[in-house]
């Protein structure tokens, strides 16, 4: 789908997921239930692959933890589950890889932050255990980064050498070159320790929007590794939105980001899955892959009379994702669906007919029915209590005829009216 241009950068594979390379962009997530709970994590796992995520990351924090793992697999599997595990290790993982082969198996991939690895004299040798696991294994790793637990050691020796410097760094432009040379010296010492360079992703996160752009920019022209964006520590709600999307935006649309995900913090009561659509609605408003039909809508504003069209835009941006788990695969290309929820006769008609299926609401003042308009011709107005289900039943019909075998033909060649269901 996306015409923008892309860092050329190394594929790996994470089980039959592919990172890099000409893959798309894959969307990613992590688990906020104890790795311990093995039942309770396969479920939130299960609810994010069911969402969309392609890769979903469980912390492995202790012995308990990493003994789960092989039953979470298991559970997931069940479940008809195939989506890459991938297990984040701070401080024990050299242990826990070790002692736990089951979870060293189940898992599809390593994440290895180089600041949380060990200090002094065992950094190396913790790291280099971590690396042999790989090997035996046959995984690849992520070089994790992250400003928050940055290696201190070297963080300080490079203030050292930065003082004696003619122009001397920044603190912040310090911070980032840190963060990257971190990243690349750890892969290359990843490859040194026999880890084939195709089997290594690297990630240098920060929670500052400008700093993630420029730290990027820089680690993207230093390496042919594929890289893992994200914008970590985001936020909730709509800081977390927002910063995550100007962040990330800015890379995608420069081509930098192989695979993203999106740090959310959920708000009381919302799902996990949220970090899922917002990764997704990232890369789909920027034209770079689609997941889902979207909904266009306006905003609303004094010529509208309710809440209805906001309601009625809600209630079918809802339906049509809780279709796709059984839409992706029964009506493929359904994703590329546009579909609008218009306020008034202002803008309605108009921006009705460039979506796939548009309903105009009725506006104040106006005689109280709603045209509806496929491929860009009106095919029947509807009114009365139940234009909801009729205009749901309508983007059903639309989806069956245009998306099943045989209607992407139809779609293809000819644009067709539809017969609505039922007009009210
Ligand atoms: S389409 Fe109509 S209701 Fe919607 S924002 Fe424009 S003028 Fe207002």
């Amino acid at each position: 789908m996306s015409m923008l241009p892309r860092r050329l950068a190394r594929s790996v594979r994470i089980g039959h997921v592919t990172v890099g390379g000409d893959a798309p962009v894959v969307v990613q997530s992590m688990t906020n239930t104890d790795t311990v709970d093995a039942a309770g994590t396969a479920q939130q796992v299960f609810e994010l692959w069911q969402a969309g995520s392609e890769l979903v990351r469980i912390t492995v924090n202790s012995p308990e933890a990493a003994a789960a793992v092989g039953e979470i697999r298991r559970r997931l599997d069940d479940m008809g589950c195939n989506v890459p595990l991938v297990g984040d290790f701070h401080f024990n993982g050299h242990k826990l890889l070790q002692a736990y082969p089951d979870c060293a198996r189940a898992l599809a991939k390593y994440r290895i932050n180089p600041g949380n690895v060990g200090k002094g004299t065992k950094r190396d040798e913790q790291f280099a255990a971590m690396i042999q696991a790989a090997i035996d294994y046959d995984k690849p790793v992520r070089i994790g980064v992250n400003w928050g637990s940055l290696d201190q050691a070297k963080m300080a020796r490079m203030m050292d050498e930065n003082h004696l410097r003619d122009v001397p760094l920044s603190a912040d432009a310090l911070m980032r070159e840190a963060l990257i040379q971190s990243a690349l010296e750890s892969a290359q010492q990843a490859e040194e320790l026999g880890l084939p360079g195709d089997r290594i992703i690297i990630s240098c996160k920060v929670s500052n929007v400008q700093d993630l752009i420029r730290v990027y920019r820089d680690l993207g022209s230093r390496c042919a590794y594929p890289l893992h964006l994200g914008l970590t520590e985001a936020g909730m709600g709509s800081k977390g939105i927002v910063a995550s999307t100007a962040a990330l935006g800015v890379l995608l649309q420069e081509g930098i980001g192989d695979t993203i995900r999106v740090s959310l913090t959920p708000e009381p009561g919302e799902p996990r899955t949220k970090e899922v659509v917002v990764a997704q609605e990232i890369l789909q408003t920027m034209g770079i892959r689609s997941f889902t039909p979207l909904v266009t809508a306006c905003p609303g504003c004094g010529r509208t009379t309710s809440t209805y069209f906001q309601e009625l835009a809600q209630k079918i941006q809802r339906y049509l994702r809780e279709q796709m788990p059984v839409w992706r695969s029964q009506y493929p290309g359904v994703e590329d669906l546009n579909v609008a929820v218009m306020g008034c006769v202002v803008n309605g008609p108009g921006e009705s007919k460039l979506a796939n299926i548009g309903i105009s609401l009725p506006g104040t003042g106006e005689v109280p029915v709603a045209p509806v308009f496929v491929d860009g011709e009106k095919t029947v107005t509807l009114k009365g209590d139940n234009i909801a289900e009729a205009f749901q039943d309508i983007v059903e019909t639309y989806v069956q005829t245009h998306y099943a075998e045989g209607g992407r033909l139809r779609r293809a060649g000819n644009p067709s009216k539809i017969i609505p269901v039922k007009a009210l």
